[in-house]
Order: structure tokens, then sequence, then C-alpha cells
């Protein structure tokens, strides 16, 4: 079956007692059993849920993989997959992950003696050199934040599996409609589900999908002894965002390369980061590892100062003034003054996070009307 009909049907059967087409909301904590010591499929809700488990079902179909845990954040999905490794071991992580990945690994998963380094893991000859002989997990993201750099999901696999190390991939901003890691060699992909899954501002929540059934058995009883799992109405939004995911991602992939293409030619803007350009640095990778549309996130700088970028990102009336991303309205905003300002000047600078950058995360309204929005806020 196709994607947009397995988003629909795999893990959503009516209910077999009413017939209702929507199962419902689980809120039970805790399950009655049939006799002392003989388990049902459901004994507590931190354990196992049923609109959990519904929602996990059909994410871990879509990306392919022999299972998926949902979590509370995205952070707390993220954590999941730390907290698999001990004392000793070390982290590479690409260069351009999100900001708090980069405090998480350096500031908790430090703490329990697992060391993280940071390499450019765009160019995968130097991302090799940085492999030890005790690193044990490879983490990138693709496409990278704020810069929409592209990592080759393939050859980053290659290369962990050669050094015995298991390769993680932050998928969030390729969505499992454009890009499905694990089909490209990944054993772990991670999506913080506040953002496209959910699409629509309203919830949070984090997803991993395993590879294998030893990998997901493994990372379920980190999920189980730490806690941190989605609740059910988030499981149920989560399970009721996949079901329009596709349709969502190819119109906003859609509307932003027509944003991308006129702002290229906009007399204002420096430059304009979008994986879908043939101009991006990346796009031969991405055009392979992406199937039908680039994304909608990008970013671009203004021909100006911080001060003037500020001004573009205070102008917009569509364009709300936000962090996160991937819903239906559309976000800006500055990453030096915002998403990335826990960075010093000199992280920045060698981050490429520029004071005139500008990140945008292209919703589903008209483009007409994202086009006229930009215009008026660049014009000021
Ligand atoms: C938002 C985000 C996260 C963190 O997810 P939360 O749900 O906010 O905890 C991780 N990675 C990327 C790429 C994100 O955009």
């Amino acid at each position: 079956m196709h994607f947009r009909t397995r988003a629909i049907h795999v893990g959503n059967d009516p209910c077999p007692e009413t017939g209702a087409v929507v199962r419902p909301i689980h809120v039970a904590s805790t399950f009655m059993q049939l006799e002392a010591g003989k388990w049902r499929d459901f004994d507590y809700s931190r354990s196992g849920n049923p609109t959990r488990s519904s929602f996990q079902e059909t994410v871990a179909n879509l990306e392919g993989g022999a299972g998926g845990l949902a979590f509370a954040s995205g952070m707390a999905a993220t954590h999941c997959v730390t907290s698999m490794l001990n004392a000793g071991d070390h982290i590479l992580a690409g260069s351009d992950i999100y900001g708090g990945t980069y405090r998480l690994l350096h500031h908790i998963t430090s703490r329990a003696g697992i060391e993280t380094t940071l390499a450019d893991s765009t160019h995968l000859d130097a991302f090799a050199e940085a492999i030890r002989p005790n690193t044990k997990l490879v983490w990138i993201e693709s496409p990278g934040n704020p810069r929409m750099t592209i990592t080759e999901i393939a050859a980053c696999a290659e290369m962990a599996h050669k050094a015995g190390a298991l390769l993680g991939v932050d998928s969030t901003f390729a969505t499992p409609v454009l890009t499905r890691p694990v089909e490209l060699g990944a054993d772990i992909v991670m999506h913080s589900a506040t953002k496209y899954i959910g699409g629509h501002s309203d919830l949070m929540g984090g997803v991993l999908v395993a590879a294998s059934k030893e990998l997901y058995d493994q990372l379920y009883f980190v999920a189980n002894a730490t806690g941190a799992i989605m609740g059910p109405f988030e499981a149920f939004l989560c399970a009721r965002g996949l079901k329009t995911l596709e349709l969502r991602v190819r119109e906003q992939c859609r509307t932003a390369l027509q944003l991308a293409e006129w702002l290229v030619d906009h007399p204002k803007v420096a430059c304009v980061r979008y994986p879908g350009l043939a101009t991006h640095p990346g796009h031969a990778i991405a055009a392979r590892q992406m199937e039908g549309g680039f994304g909608a996130m990008m970013s671009f700088d203004v021909d100006g100062s911080f001060e003037d970028a500020k001004r573009v990102v205070e102008s917009t009336k569509l364009f709300h003034l936000a962090v996160s991303l991937g819903a239906v309205e559309s976000l800006i905003e500055q990453p030096a003054s915002m998403s990335h300002a826990s960075y010093d000047a000199a992280d920045r600078a060698k981050h490429g996070i520029t004071d005139g950058m500008i990140r945008l995360s292209v919703g589903l309204e008209a483009f007409e009307d994202l086009r006229d929005d930009l215009a008026q806020a660049l014009a000021d």
C-alpha cells in the first residue's frame, strides 16, 4: 500500500466493540488482569498504552522500521538513545545539530562519562576522521539547522557500521514523507513530533523508530525504565496528524520552493539556503535521498545588518515571529537572536550563523499571500 493509505489505515483499525472508525483515547493508567501473574496486552500505561501503541505502530510502518516509541518531547526521545550508552563511550555528531541536542550531549550525557565530538557531516572524509575506537553512536540531521546543510545518510550509515557504531538520524525536518533513513541504512530515526507529525503547533512529542527488533527492545527497556513517555491525548493528536502528513508536507514543499525561487531574485536578499535550489551545495544528494520535495524549511540572508534582519522578522503579518516549525501556519525567526541566541558570537560564526540570517517555516497558506507578506516586510 502507498504511504498515504498506510498513514490512515495501519494501526487504526476501527474499535472492535463499537465499530467507531476512530479509536477511543485510552486514559487509564492501569489495566485489570484476569489472573494474578498472567498479563493481558497492557498492564500499566508507562509500559504500554493502547492509544500510544496505535500511533507507534503507524509511525514505525511509515518509516519502514521494526518498532516505534513515543515520548513526551523530541528531547526525551533523543535522551532515550543517549541513555543506551555507557561511561567511556564516544558520540560523533554532525556540527549542524539542533541546539537542544547540542546542550543534551555537552551538558547532560557528558555527566555519565560519555564524550561527544562535533564534526562537519557534509564532508564525509573529515567526518570519518573524527570516529574513534570507542565511538558507539553517530548522530546526524539532514537537512541541518539553520543552514539547511545536507548530509548523505547512506554513506554515514556505512561509515558508522564499519566502526561498529549505530547511526541515529534526527529526521524532523525531512519527515518520513521525504526521507526514510532506515531504508538508507540508519539504525534509529528520531522525530520531534512537535513539528510536522503533530503539524498544528498544539502538542509536544517525540518519536523513535528502530530498524531492528533487538534495538527496539533495548530502547523500550530505557523508555520504560526512565518514563518520559507520550501521554494518550498527544498520541491521539499525533496519530491524527499522520493521516494528513503527506498532503501537508507535499503542499508545504511546493510553496517553499516557489518562495525560495522568488527570494533568490529579490534585490534585498543576499543569499537563499534551500536544498531544492540547484545552487545549494547539497542539492544533488538531497535530490537522491529526499523523495518528491526538499522540505519546507529555508533560511536567507538580508543584504544588511543584524538590525535590518530583526526589522524584517518583526514586520511580517502572516508569518508569526516564533521558533519551532512544521505547522500549518508559517513562522519566521532570526537565528542569531532567537533559536541560536545561546551560542556565543564566535560559535555562531563557526557554525555559519550570520547576523542577517532569517529562517522560515513555510506553512499551508497560499504562496501569493506569503510572498506578498515577505515583500512588504522586506520593503520597509
Ligand atoms: C524541535 C526539534 C528537536 C527537539 O524536539 P522537542 O519536541 O522540542 O523536544 C530536535 N530536533 C530538531 C531538528 C527539532 O527541530
